[in-house]
């Protein structure tokens, strides 16, 4: 159904992301993260509209935060001609979607990847109402290098292969409620290291002993059919497009979220660092994160079942840096990953130079590699990975970046991390709880996604289910 806007936002279904070994991992949830680009206008113009927009502060609903769950469950209850304010902190919309253009380039910081299209709503707003090009990815089109720069045979690359997928499947079907690195041989050779470096620790952005065991690749209980896409063009096509005709308060941080019942009837009050606004219900898509730090006051606090999810359910950190070279030095295999001597360090890269047209590379770190490098200086950042890099092409073939970009989500005091990840002690009723609604609030956003968890249709779906429990 069109909502007048040109974009269908309801009767969608969903779909995941991720960087993964192989096809089946993938579809499990595979991981991979895919930077790409942006529309460069886009953002500015919604900014310019933005400032135009209405300046009453009572609506009918508020919500907290511009991210897919906050916009699909904005635009959803507009369509169905609610009045509707949505407050962010940021300056830009689409929080962990961030599309930078900075660099002359639309490159992704946050989420790159459409996982699972075969199921995922965002792949029939992209492709088929926005018309957007999707470019599906080929995680088998990989190039393995040793820590003394050799590339692997392919009888290793399948031997590690198939081990990771053998342990995956032993884990799964386990279900055990320990760390990942309890249930795991002690003595790991450096390749199933690797192998559990990129199909497992970047997926879930987590280090081994922060993971449930019993959850390996995540704990969303449906499966990503299809492959996954990168969108040449950005998601900021689609942003725009999700926040057409919203209300939405770029720079307001909120503070407070209050539930209040007085002669007149109930309804929330919330107060940001510029004013305060009321309304008689209320989406909250805090991050986990940001729920974790305790950022955000609620009053009457949190209830016990939802605070005990907040806590159980693990907030992790995959960080981006993307490099782009006067020329391309390394190929035309699309991921390549390095065996570093004693970590993950820069252990998985994807090469962007087919789908930019330019000589880009996107590496990634996660979990506690990336916590640590967070701390770091660009320059020593990007001095780390080069020192990678030519451990395997050589000094002399890797020149200098003309120009870099890297991200620090765990240090954003709006996300806090990149994605929510299963921790020993959680159980499948905390993302439930996460999403319960409470008195005049109702909760969506990636971490309450119990089917797609740590994705964008996670995100996108539990926004729209929100509207539909507020238009209940
Ligand atoms: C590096 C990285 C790579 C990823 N890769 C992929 C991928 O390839 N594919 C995929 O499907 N998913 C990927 N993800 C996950 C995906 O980006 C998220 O699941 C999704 O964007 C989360 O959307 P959300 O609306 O739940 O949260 P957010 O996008 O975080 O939205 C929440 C909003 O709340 C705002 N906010 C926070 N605090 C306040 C406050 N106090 N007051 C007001 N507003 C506030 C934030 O600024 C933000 O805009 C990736 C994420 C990261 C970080």
């Amino acid at each position: 159904m069109d909502d007048g806007c040109g974009i269908a936002l309801a009767g969608l279904d969903i779909a995941h992301h991720s960087i993964g070994v192989r096809e089946r991992l993938m579809r499990r949830r595979a991981l991979v993260q895919w930077g790409l680009a942006a529309a460069a206008g886009a953002t500015a113009g919604v900014l310019a509209r933005h400032a135009r927009a209405g300046r009453s502060d009572t609506a009918d609903v508020l919500v907290v935060g511009a991210g897919l769950a906050g916009l699909a469950c904005a635009q959803e209850l507009r369509r169905k001609g609610h009045r509707v304010i949505v407050l962010e902190a940021r300056d830009r919309l689409g929080g962990r979607v961030w599309t930078d253009t900075s660099l002359g380039l639309p490159v992704d910081l946050g989420a790159s990847w459409l996982h699972g299209l075969a199921d995922n709503p965002l792949t029939d707003l992209a492709r088929d109402r926005l018309g957007l090009r999707l470019v599906t990815t080929d995680y088998s089109d990989c190039i393995t290098f040793a820590v003394d720069g050799r590339p692997w045979t392919s009888a290793r690359s399948q031997a590690a292969e198939a081990w990771i997928e053998a342990v995956v499947d032993r884990l799964e079907r386990s279900g055990a409620d320990q760390p990942l690195a309890k249930a795991l041989p002690v003595d790991l050779s450096s390749d199933q290291r690797l192998a559990l470096t990129v199909t497992v620790e970047h997926e879930l952005g987590a280090d081994l002993d922060e993971i449930k065991a019993g959850m390996p690749m995540g704990d969303g209980n449906r499966e990503l059919r299809g492959g996954d896409a990168l969108l040449p063009s950005g998601f900021g096509p689609l942003l725009e497009a999700l926040s057409r005709g919203l209300d939405v308060r770029l720079g307001q941080r909120v503070q407070l979220i209050r539930q209040e019942r007085g002669a007149s009837g109930a309804g929330v009050m919330v107060e940001t660092d510029r004013g305060r606004f009321r309304a008689a219900r209320l989406c909250c898509t805090l991050p986990l994160g940001v729920l974790k730090k305790g950022f955000v006051q609620f009053d009457p606090p949190l209830p016990p079942a939802k605070q005990q999810a907040i806590e159980r359910i693990g907030m992790g950190v995959l960080n981006k840096l993307y490099l782009i070279f006067p020329h391309v030095f390394w190929g035309n295999q699309t991921l390549i990953r390095l065996q570093h001597p004693s970590s993950g360090l820069w252990a998985e890269w994807l090469n962007l130079a087919p789908l930019l047209g330019h000589p880009v590379l996107l590496g990634f770190n996660a979990g506690g590699v990336a916590r640590r490098l967070e701390r770091w200086s660009d320059a020593e950042i990007v001095a780390s990975a080069l020192n990678a890099l030519r451990r395997c092409y050589g000094t002399a073939a890797v020149p200098e970046p003309s120009s870099y970009r890297c991200s620090r989500w765990g240090a954003d005091p709006y996300s806090c991390g990149s994605y929510s990840f299963p921790r020993p002690g959680m159980t499948d009723h905390d993302r439930r709880n996460l999403a319960a609604a409470w008195g005049m609030l109702v909760f969506a956003g990636e971490a309450t996604s119990s089917d797609f968890p740590a994705t964008l249709q996670g995100a996108y779906t539990t926004g729209i289910q929100a509207a539909a429990q507020l238009l209940r």
